[in-house]
């Protein structure tokens, strides 16, 4: 098995939850071997060298569990992008539509700034949505996006259209 494969095979899809016709995937099963939670901080890590990147913005929840890791790796750091309300200072916010209903994500204003290129990080991407908004936050707080990464992309949800030309690097495919 290749180390690819072996990721793939620990990726969990649980039908039907949160709500019928969704297709849960669920990395924990990754998070339970650490050579294996070790192995996809590496190889997420890998085609974001030599990007340039300052800062990594991981995207509440599942962003803040391999996101750290890997930006240890490449030695920047980790901005959290968070759901309202969760963040003390001041922040700067971008609300994007969902399939019902609305969200709003934030980011501490003084965690970005001018210099900063990076590289914002999900788990999945699905239809684009949060790491779009992720990427109008980053902006908003004068910072360049340089890069998409996340764990696997849902590839019939067409995420990768929402962003634009930037590079965006995943793992799985499905
Ligand atoms: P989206 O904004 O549609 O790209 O959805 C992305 C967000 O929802 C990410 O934070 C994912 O963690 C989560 N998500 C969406 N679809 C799934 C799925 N099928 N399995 C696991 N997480 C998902």
């Amino acid at each position: 098995m290749t180390d690819i494969e072996r990721l793939g095979a620990a990726v969990a899809t649980v039908p039907d939850f949160p709500k019928k016709g969704i297709q849960f995937k669920d990395i924990s099963p990754i998070l339970l071997d650490p050579s294996l939670l070790s192995l996809a901080a590496d190889l997420l890590a890998d085609p974001l060298k030599n990007l340039g990147l300052t800062k990594l913005c991981g995207v509440e929840s599942r962003g803040f569990i391999l996101g750290p890791m890997v930006a240890e790796r490449l030695g920047i750091g980790f901005v959290p992008i968070r759901k309202a309300g969760k963040l003390p200072r001041k922040t700067l916010s971008c609300s994007y539509e969902l399939e019902y209903g609305s969200a709003t994500i934030e980011v501490h204003e003084d965690d970005l700034d001018s210099n900063d290129m990076v590289v914002i990080h999900d788990d999945v991407l699905a239809t684009g949505g949060t790491a779009k908004a992720a990427a109008t936050l980053v902006q908003e707080a004068g910072a360049e996006v340089a890069a998409f990464s996340f764990i696997m992309q849902l590839d019939f949800l067409k995420g990768r259209e929402r962003l634009g030309k930037k590079d965006s690097f995943y793992l799985l495919t499905y």
